[in-house]
């Protein structure tokens, strides 16, 4: 397989947390209710995700490692209203062209599994196994056969903690989703499907964050914000509380990260980053998600709109409170 192949795969595959960033993704998209993650020494020598979602038919098995091959898009049309995580059919090829990959799959309606492995872009022939329902992948030895790139990895508990991040994004925007995270054998994360997302947020940020937390929503033309904002006395200040969704999906936006910072200007002892956990609802014609390869920057048609509802939102509810 090819020089060019290899480096177009680094441009989506930057170190294992995008591997589990991809897979996980698929997994919502295949509608899992229970995803299992398991890496060893940082993802660099395994990358494990389990889920019982709808699985892959047969005949589409080795398409799901073809480049540019998507389930998910019926029309160009469709790339202007985006509803599924994915939607390029980039990932599956990206990852097995750079490292050991084994898919294991089985419908619902299956009587047998198949099994597909890809050694380094190579394509083995696919074949019938026994598997449970949903969709299994391993990623082993990811940058095999780029060596510089395994060379920069940084050690496993650093890219272990992107990849920490990587599940706790998706396990916010999905509480109903069972998950788990093990490192090494170790069970990091073990997370009971809930309807409360502040019961997830405690198990991730602790129960001293989640009741300083209140609750915030509102609706306009369109466009719906809800989540929970730290309460205005409290001081916590970090980028790293800040969470952003849109339509399910993490994102960065610095526009929204400022109108949050202003929603608390003027405000006893807060700093420049509150606490937050932001949901935004848009109708999907009016984003452009197809802006950058990980999909974590996005275009907004209004985004003047947008920071003023954010802010607005924010600030309306201090008032209703009275501080
Ligand atoms: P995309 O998600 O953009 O379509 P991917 O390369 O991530 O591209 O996946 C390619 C295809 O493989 C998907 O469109 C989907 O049909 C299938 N697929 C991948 N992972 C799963 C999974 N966990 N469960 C079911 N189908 C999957
Ligand atoms: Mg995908």
């Amino acid at each position: 397989t090819s020089v060019i192949n290899k480096i177009a795969a680094g441009e989506v595959i930057e170190r294992p947390a995008s591997v589990v960033k991809e897979l996980l993704e698929n997994c919502v998209d295949a509608l899992a209710t229970r995803i299992d993650v398991d890496v060893e020494q940082g993802g660099a020598e395994l990358i494990r995700i389990t889920d019982n979602g709808e699985g892959i038919h047969p005949d589409d098995v080795e398409l799901t490692v073809a480049s540019h091959a998507t389930s998910k898009l019926v029309d160009a049309d469709d790339l202007f209203s985006v509803k599924t995580m994915g939607f390029r059919g980039e990932a599956l090829a990206s990852v097995a062209e750079i490292s050991h990959f084994r898919l294991r799959t089985k419908q619902r309606d299956q009587l047998m599994g198949v099994e597909l492995e890809v050694h380094g872009g190579i394509v083995k022939e696919p074949r019938a196994c026994g598997a449970p329902d949903g969709t299994q992948i391993e990623v082993r030895q990811l940058f095999f056969n780029t060596p510089v790139r395994r060379k920069f990895l940084k050690t496993a508990s650093t890219e272990f903690a992107h990849i920490a991040e990587q599940f706790t994004r998706i396990a916010l925007a999905n509480p109903g989703l069972q998950m788990t995270l093990r490192h090494n054998g170790r069970c990091v994360h073990e997370l009971p499907p809930t309807h409360q997302l502040i019961e997830r947020i405690e198990l991730f940020f602790g129960g001293e964050v989640a009741q300083h937390l209140i609750s915030v929503e509102a609706e306009h033309a369109g466009a719906r914000i809800w989540g929970f904002v730290a309460h205005p006395s409290q001081n916590k200040s970090t980028r790293k509380g800040q969470y952003l969704f849109l339509n399910g999906r993490w994102i960065q936006d610095r526009s929204l990260q400022h109108a949050l910072g202003e929603a608390y200007r003027g405000l006893v002892m807060v700093g420049r980053y509150p606490v937050a956990f932001l949901f935004l609802e848009l109708p999907p014609d009016q984003v452009d998600v197809n802006v950058h390869p990980t999909k974590s920057e996005v275009r907004f048609q209004d985004s003047q709109t947008l920071y003023r509802l954010l802010l607005s939102t924010i600030r309306n509810r201090f008032l209703s409170m009275d501080l």
